[in-house]
């Protein structure tokens, strides 16, 4: 495989934005997805705040036109992991390797996005894939009439909440705050629905279950109160971690992991950038995720001249 210019690590959005304008650019580009193209749109079921479709988008038709859209400029695919990314041999270029070979590109955009946060309590692991799940869309058929517990209070966690209406017949949004961080509109879906009864001021301290979930194990802040909620299932949405265990120790991270960049997406490492849900900034959403690739791709193409 011949080195190309750049190397986009990440087919979600901020990635297939970068590609978008990196081959509108004409820089020689490879995007490279372990996965698929989508990342975490493949999550879930619709997009309702995508500018462009006031009646909202399925999903997988927004992640099939930005496919479409980021391969019109001849931008070359790879399907496969990057498992480390680092100095090159000369200053010109970033040694990326790969399972069977090593690429040497100008820069490099990584685009690869963020994974769910782990509550890390007892019973979470064994009972993941048997009632604990990440991705309503992908899980939530299987609770029909059944009875749900979602954990979080921010955007992801009460549309996903509002999702899962569509199936279970009784929806528990557990927050351990005394309302939720969601955005107004989601709110108002969430606190009218009958079907969803917050629980406030609690923390969920173990899921209960042999092999299959049973309840989980609440414990209420406000009044100090530990009881046992009878559920089918569990959907954790407490937050997400960035993926970048493959780039060098030393890159300026903050103090949750996400790098850190300036305005043009620059890491504090020469070549690097950053763009999408793996970087340090407030509002980690599909338009800034396109804002950001767009941006990168940009300053990639001022570096390369
Ligand atoms: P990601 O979408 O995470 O994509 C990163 C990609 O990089 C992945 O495809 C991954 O496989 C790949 N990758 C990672 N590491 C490597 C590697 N080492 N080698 C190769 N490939 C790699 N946002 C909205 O705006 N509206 C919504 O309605 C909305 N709903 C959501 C619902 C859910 C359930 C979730 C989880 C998120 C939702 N979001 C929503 C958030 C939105 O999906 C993300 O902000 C956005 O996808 C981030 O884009 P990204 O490209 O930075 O990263």
């Amino acid at each position: 495989m011949p080195d190309p210019q750049l190397i986009i690590i990440g087919a979600g959005p901020a990635g297939m934005a970068a590609a978008l304008y990196a081959g509108r650019a004409r820089i020689k580009t490879l995007i490279i997805e372990k996965l698929g193209p989508g990342g975490q749109m493949l999550w879930t079921d619709r997009i309702e705040n995508y500018p462009g479709f006031p009646d909202g988008i399925a999903a997988y038709e927004l992640i099939e036109k930005m496919a479409t859209h980021a391969k019109k400029f001849g931008v070359e695919e790879f399907s496969g992991e990057v498992f480390h990314v680092g100095p090159g041999e000369t200053k010109n270029c970033i040694k990326v390797k790969l399972e069977t070979t090593t690429l040497c590109p100008r820069a490099v955009i990584v685009a690869a996005g963020a994974n769910p946060r782990r509550l890390g309590i007892k019973g979470e692991a064994e009972l993941t894939g048997r009632g604990v799940s990440y991705c309503a869309t992908c899980d939530g058929a299987f609770f029909k009439n059944q009875t749900v517990a979602v954990i979080g209070g921010g955007d992801t966690a009460v549309q996903e909440a509002v999702f899962l209406t569509r199936f279970a017949k009784k929806v528990y949004l557990v927050h351990r705050r005394d309302q939720l961080r969601a955005t107004g509109v989601l709110r108002e879906l969430a606190l009218s629905n009958p079907k969803i009864e917050p629980v406030w001021n609690t923390v969920t301290e173990e899921i209960e279950g042999d092999g299959a979930v049973r309840a989980v194990l609440l414990f209420n802040k406000a009044a100090g109160e530990r009881k046992a909620l009878p559920v089918d299932g569990v959907f954790v949405f407490a937050g997400m971690q960035p993926n970048t265990s493959f780039l060098p120790q030393d890159i300026r991270k903050d103090s949750q992991g996400f790098l850190i960049t300036d305005e043009w997406m620059r890491t504090s490492i020469p070549g690097l950038f950053a763009a999408g849900d793996c970087r340090a900034k407030p509002l980690r959403q599909i338009v800034t995720a396109v804002g950001d690739g767009a941006t990168a791709a940009y300053a990639v193409e001022q570096l390369i001249g």
